[in-house]
C-alpha cells in the first residue's frame, strides 16, 4: 500500500477497464450519473499503473482487453490489493471462463449484455459490505482449524491458510451453524447479499475452492489433520460437520 490518500467514502471510486468505445462510454456515464467517482481506461496496462496504492473501491474489467488478458489484470490487481472490489465483464459466456476469473481473485462477473441497473444493484451490494465492520467475535475452533473473524484469519495446527475474502465469509458463515443445514439462499444472503438475485454459480465455485484450500492446506501441513468436512446437501445447501458435532 501507498501513501496516498485514503478513498473518499463520500464517493466510491471506480476503475472501468474496458477497450469497447461504446460499452465503456456507457458504464462512465451511468456510474457517474449514479454518484460514482468512475474513470475509464482502455488497457491492461493502464489498469495495472492506475489501480495501485488502494485508489479505488472497485474494478470493473474486461477480461478481452487489447494487450494483457483480463486474467492476469485481475491476478495482479488481486495481489496488490486483497480488499479491492474486482467484478469482471465478460463476453464470454462458457463456464470455464467464468471460473477461471473468479479464479483469478475477481469477487463477481456480470456477462455481457448486462443492464447497468443490475451492475449498479451489484456495486451498491458489494460495496455495501466492505464498510460494515462486524462485531468482535472469540475465534471458533472446528477439530484441527481455528477461525478467526475478527482478525480475519483462519489457522490449521497454527499455520495460517490463505483464503480470499468470499472463501473465508463462506467458511464462518457455515462454522456458526456446525452440524447445521444451512441453505444456499442463505449462504448467498449472509456472504454475497441480502437481496441477491441471479446465477448461484458464484457459490459453487467459491466453495469448490474453499475446499481445495482447505485440503491443500492439510497435505501441505505434513501432520494429521482434523478438518471440518463440508458435506453437500442436494437441493438444499451445505452442512459442516466436526469430529465433535458429527453422529457417524
Ligand atoms: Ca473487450
Amino acid at each position: 500500500m501507498g501513501t496516498s490518500t485514503p478513498p473518499d467514502r463520500s464517493r466510491l471510486r471506480v476503475l472501468v477497464v474496458e477497450d469497447d468505445e461504446t460499452i465503456g462510454r456507457h458504464l462512465e456515464t451511468g456510474l457517474r450519473g449514479n454518484g460514482y467517482a468512475a474513470i475509464w481506461i482502455r488497457t491492461g496496462v493502464a489498469a495495472l499503473t492506475e489501480a495501485g496504492a488502494g485508489a479505488y473501491d472497485a474494478v470493473l474489467l474486461d477480461l478481452g482487453l487489447p494487450d494483457i488478458d483480463g486474467l492476469d489484470v485481475a491476478r495482479d490487481l488481486r495481489g496488490r490489493s486483497p480488499d479491492l472490489l474486482i467484478v469482471i465483464l465478460t463476453a464470454r459466456t462458457d463456464d470455464i471462463d467464468i471460473i477461471a476469473g473468479l479464479e483469478a481473485g475477481a469477487d463477481d462477473y456480470l456477462v455481457k449484455p448486462f443492464s447497468l441497473t443490475v451492475l449498479l444493484a451489484r456495486l451498491r451490494a458489494h460495496l455495501r459490505r466492505r464498510v460494515v465492520t462486524p462485531a468482535e467475535q472469540p475465534p471458533v475452533r472446528l477439530d484441527d482449524l481455528v477461525i478467526d473473524t475478527t482478525a480475519r484469519r483462519c489457522t490449521l495446527h497454527g499455520e495460517e491458510i490463505t483464503l480470499r475474502p468470499k472463501e473465508f465469509e463462506l467458511l464462518a458463515t457455515l462454522a456458526r451453524h456446525p452440524g447445521a443445514a444451512v441453505a444456499r439462499e442463505t449462504l448467498m444472503a449472509e456472504v454475497w447479499d441480502e437481496n441477491w438475485f441471479g446465477p448461484t454459480k458464484t457459490l459453487d465455485v467459491t466453495m469448490a475452492s474453499l475446499r481445495r484450500r482447505l485440503a491443500q492446506a492439510a497435505d501441505a501441513s505434513g501432520r494429521p489433520c482434523r478438518l471440518p468436512r463440508i458435506v453437500t446437501l442436494r437441493g438444499h445447501g451445505y452442512r459442516l460437520e466436526t469430529d465433535a458435532s458429527s453422529t457417524a
